[in-house]
Formats: C-alpha cells, sequence, structure tokens
C-alpha cells in the first residue's frame, strides 16, 4: 500500500506538495478547512464581479513553468498568461506619476530621462541582480535548509559572497543611482519580501531582475486560474482534496503522528505535512510539548506587514489607472516605522490599487471596472469597521485626486478584509497577510523548520518557512518538502 499522507491547507504549498507526493506515488489527501481551494488566492464572485482575494502580481515565470516541468505539463495546459505593458503605474502625487515600461531599452531610457546616466547603471545593476536571481532561484531555495553543511560547499561560499548577502538593499541601491524617484522604483519590489530595503539583504536584487526583464504577467481570468489549474493537475495525480475539513488535533502516539482529527471525521494517516498557519499549526494541532518553537521564539519573529483590502464594483471606466498601480504619494519613511517600529495604524499609507479589468473583461460586467485596493499595516492592529471605513476614505480621497474624477459614487459593490479575516479565514498568525519578514536573521536556516523535531513524521510547507512568502516560494516550499518526506519515508 502506498503510505497515506494527509495534507493540512489547500493554498499553493499545499497543492504543491500533495501533487509531488501522489506523483512520487503516495496516497494523498488534502483536509481543507474553508469552502474552496486556494488559502489565501481564493476568490468569490459578487454582482457580476470576480475577485482574487490575494495575490494579484505573477512574477517569475520561470518557477511556474519549472512547477508543471515536474509532472511533465506547462502552464499553457491550464491558463492564458499575458505579459502586461506597462507593468504598471506609480503614482508620486496628483499631478505625477510614469508607467513603467515593460521593454528594457524604454525601461532604460525612462530612468536616464530622470537622472542622466542611469539607464547604463541599471544595466550594471541588473547584471549583478541577475547573478543573483540565477543562484538564488536554481540554487539557494531549493535547499531545505535543516542545517548549515548544506551550504558548506566551496561553490556556494564563492557565490555566497557574490550574492551580497551582508549588505543592506538600501545601501546597494544607493551606489547606482541617487534621485529619490528612482530609488523609490528600485525599492519597491523589496516592499513585497516584508521588510525595509535598509533591513534586507542585497541579494534581493534578484526581485528587481525578476521584475523588470522576467516582467509582469497576469493569467486571463484571474491569480485563482493558477490554482484551478494546481487543483486539476493534482486530481489527476490522484489527491483527493476535501473541503471544510477543520482539522483541530493532530494525533500521535509516542514520537509518531497517527491520525488527523477534523470537524468532520478522523484520518489515519503515515506522513503528515501541515500547510497551514505555522503559528497555528505548533499551538493548536499539537501538544505542547510537540512543538518545535516556543511563545517567546514566535513573539520575536519579525512579520511582514499585514494588509488593509478593499474589493469594489465601479459602474464606471477608470481610463487613467494602469492594472497595477502604486501610489507612492506620502513618506515610504513613516509608513514603514509604523509598521516595524511603533506598529500602529499608519497616519499617511502608500497604497496599491489593482484594475484587473484594465486586461481582462471576464472580471467586471461591461462598462465598469474592478478595483482591488491593498494597504500595508502592521499585523496584529485592532481591526474594526470605523477604522476601515477611515482609510477607505483616506486612500479613495488620494485615488480621487490622481484619477480627476469620483468613484465613490460609482461604487456599487465593497467589500474590505483585514486581519480579524485573516484569522478567521486562515488561522493567520497575528493576522498576517504573508507570512515572516525576509530579513537576514530569518532566512533559510534561521527560518522555522520545516519538519517536527519531536514528531518524526510531522513536516511543514508554505509561507512560514522555507523558502519564504509569496506564490513562487509557497510552491517551491511545496516541491522541497515533498522531497523530503520521500528521503524519509519511501512509498
Ligand atoms: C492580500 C495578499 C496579497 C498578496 N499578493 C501577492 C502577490 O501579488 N504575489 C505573490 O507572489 N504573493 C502574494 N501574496 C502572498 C501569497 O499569496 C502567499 O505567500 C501564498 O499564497 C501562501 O500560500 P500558503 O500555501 O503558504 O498559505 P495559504 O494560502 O494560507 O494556505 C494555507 C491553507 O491552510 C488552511 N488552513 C488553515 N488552518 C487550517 C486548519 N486548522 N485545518 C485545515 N486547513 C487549514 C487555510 O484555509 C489555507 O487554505 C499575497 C498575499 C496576500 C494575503
Amino acid at each position: 500500500m502506498p503510505q497515506r499522507v494527509a495534507v493540512i491547507g489547500s493554498g499553493f504549498s499545499g497543492l504543491s506538495v500533495a501533487t509531488s507526493l501522489a506523483h512520487k506515488g503516495y496516497d494523498v489527501t488534502i483536509l481543507e478547512k474553508n469552502e474552496m481551494p486556494g488559502g489565501r488566492a481564493r476568490l468569490f464572485r459578487a454582482e457580476g464581479f470576480t475577485y482574487d482575494m490575494g495575490p494579484s502580481w505573477y512574477w517569475m515565470p520561470d518557477v511556474f513553468e519549472t512547477y508543471f516541468a515536474r509532472f511533465g505539463k506547462t502552464p499553457a495546459d491550464y491558463y492564458n498568461l499575458v505579459r502586461l505593458n506597462p507593468s504598471y503605474k506609480v503614482v508620486f502625487s496628483p499631478t505625477e506619476a510614469v508607467d513603467m515600461p515593460a521593454n528594457l531599452d524604454e525601461l532604460k531610457a525612462l530612468f536616464d530621462s530622470i537622472e542622466p546616466g542611469s539607464g547604463a547603471r541599471l544595466t550594471e545593476f541588473l547584471r549583478q541582480a541577475f547573478y543573483k536571481y540565477d543562484v538564488g532561484i536554481n540554487n539557494f531555495v531549493w535547499k531545505p535548509s535543516r542545517s548549515v553543511t548544506e551550504f558548506m560547499s566551496i561553490k556556494l561560499l564563492y557565490d555566497v559572497t557574490r550574492l551580497d548577502v551582508f549588505q543592506s538593499f538600501a545601501s546597494h541601491a544607493r551606489k547606482f543611482f541617487t534621485h529619490p524617484r528612482l530609488l523609490q522604483l528600485i525599492e519597491f519590489p523589496i516592499l513585497f519580501l516584508g521588510a525595509t530595503p535598509q533591513n534586507t539583504p542585497a541579494m534581493y536584487s534578484m526581485m528587481n531582475y525578476a521584475e523588470m526583464v522576467g516582467g509582469t504577467w497576469y493569467p486571463m481570468g484571474g491569480m485563482h486560474k493558477i490554482i484551478e489549474g494546481m487543483v486539476a493537475l493534482a486530481q489527476e495525480k490522484g489527491v483527493k482534496i476535501l473541503l471544510n475539513q477543520t482539522v483541530q488535533r493532530i494525533e500521535t502516539v509516542g514520537d509518531t503522528a497517527k491520525r488527523v482529527h477534523t470537524t468532520q471525521g478522523v484520518f489515519e494517516a503515515d506522513v503528515v505535512v501541515a500547510s497551514a498557519d505555522y503559528n497555528h499549526v505548533e499551538t493548536s494541532l499539537v501538544a505542547p510539548s510537540e512543538r518545535n518553537y516556543s511563545d517567546e521564539y514566535w513573539a520575536k519573529r519579525v512579520m511582514a506587514p499585514s494588509s488593509l483590502l478593499f474589493y469594489l464594483g465601479v459602474n464606471k471606466r477608470i481610463p487613467k489607472l494602469e492594472h497595477h498601480n502604486l501610489f507612492f504619494d506620502e513618506d515610504f519613511g513613516l509608513h514603514a516605522q509604523e509598521i516595524y517600529e511603533t506598529p500602529k495604524w499608519p497616519s499617511k499609507p502608500l497604497f496599491y490599487a489593482s484594475a484587473p479589468s484594465k486586461t481582462d473583461p471576464s472580471v467586471a460586467p461591461a462598462g465598469m471596472e474592478n478595483l482591488f485596493l491593498l494597504i500595508p499595516v502592521a499585523p496584529d492592529l485592532t481591526d474594526d469597521e470605523a477604522t476601515r471605513e477611515r482609510y477607505y476614505h483616506l486612500i479613495m480621497q488620494r485615488l480621487e485626486a490622481y484619477v480627476g474624477e469620483n468613484i465613490r459614487d460609482h461604487v456599487i459593490y465593497k467589500r474590505s478584509y483585514a486581519h480579524r479575516d485573516f484569522k478567521a479565514d486562515y488561522n493567520a498568525f497575528r493576522g498576517n497577510a504573508y507570512g515572516l519578514a525576509n530579513t537576514l536573521m530569518q532566512t533559510a536556516i534561521l527560518k522555522p523548520t520545516l519538519k517536527n523535531k519531536k514528531v518524526r513524521n510531522l513536516f511543514y510547507t508554505g509561507q512560514l518557512t522555507v523558502p519564504g512568502p509569496g506564490v513562487p516560494p509557497s510552491l517551491i516550499s511545496g516541491l522541497v518538502v515533498a522531497d523530503e518526506v520521500a528521503k524519509e519515508f519511501s512509498v
């Protein structure tokens, strides 16, 4: 009999680990608490609009290619990908914005127009960033990071020195660019990593390579199309996906997990892989003596920001917006301070507005706009309706100032989402949106480890363990953990 594997959760990492293990011959069942698979990448429909609930940026198409290639497939077997041009818009003030061209020569010309000579420096910056991307994506992120010895090869040590691990992204960027606008453009992708450019290692300039050279893409129909493709592939491999199954306990005998108890039943398992929030698994699903980490450990983790989100349906088109729009019209330093140093609701937050209906007519009724607004905020804030409403008006005012027209009177559908929803829907530690910040002290072997140290057949995957948060890392996390399971528990 193939070994029975219970996977807790059906986000990117859960689907990835489940599909990979089923492909290797295991008998895999996913137990998911929500009514649909996808985790943070679920969707909902309302009033003719289709909303992706979480991720909206499709970067690193090569990682998705690698994922599907593991199973003899390509993304095109499941969804239709288009490259966005411009990649995104950055709004600096009601009267000043730039559109980031997808074409690299046009991008260099844009840099030159802001700071003469910076186009050539961008070439060198991206040459170094390519090296980091190549080593990072083809080598480092595939390490299970269970021991420092994994990194003890001459080649890897040589790579580490050229990766600028010990230099901050902020000082690295300033060696190439001085104009504040260029620094804002170059530091933007770092915000995805959940820490400030000062606290992020310079090796993450690989994100600039991913964004500027790899491009910003969009799966027609929405990001949930990736989930639908992954679900179809998982089912082709024989994975059983059981929904509305909130896991309540992992039952162990001695040092071995034996059963998974859900709200609907009990499932026997030879191996358990938890892709649900790592802290939730530790604090609610295993006995206190079986935890890897103490409350003190978790209290010291630097979390990536949580988010206040608005899903809006607008009964007209908004010509001045692009598919992705970043509102950098306030001071990032102050916003970062109010996320990381003195956590509180931000005074003047930056925000992000996505209008996928610019690219995809299927996500909004004809003549209307599907609008998704995201404000990064500190985790664990008191989250009530009045606060959400205050921020709604604060950012809508700025959005309207830039687009030069009233939008609020045209909103025919509105839903907000923040900390308490992340907790209720995903059991998210401190209401986190995208896991742990990618600081140096939370990288590779310094991240929560992918295996339980006391229960020999319990593994973890997902955005709180290696390699980290984001869709591509979560896919990789599932594949890495599947290989670790296979090393220890052969079929
Ligand atoms: C608003 C937002 C925007 C983002 N934008 C981007 C982006 O543009 N690009 C990008 O690459 N990344 C983005 N991310 C990050 C990315 O979405 C995540 O890193 C990724 O989806 C995490 O996948 P995961 O499998 O680790 O976790 P999850 O998706 O959270 O999956 C965990 C699953 O476990 C389930 N679960 C929890 N507890 C239990 C239980 N007790 N029993 C059973 N099931 C349980 C949950 O319901 C969930 O389905 C964004 C995230 C958010 C929230």
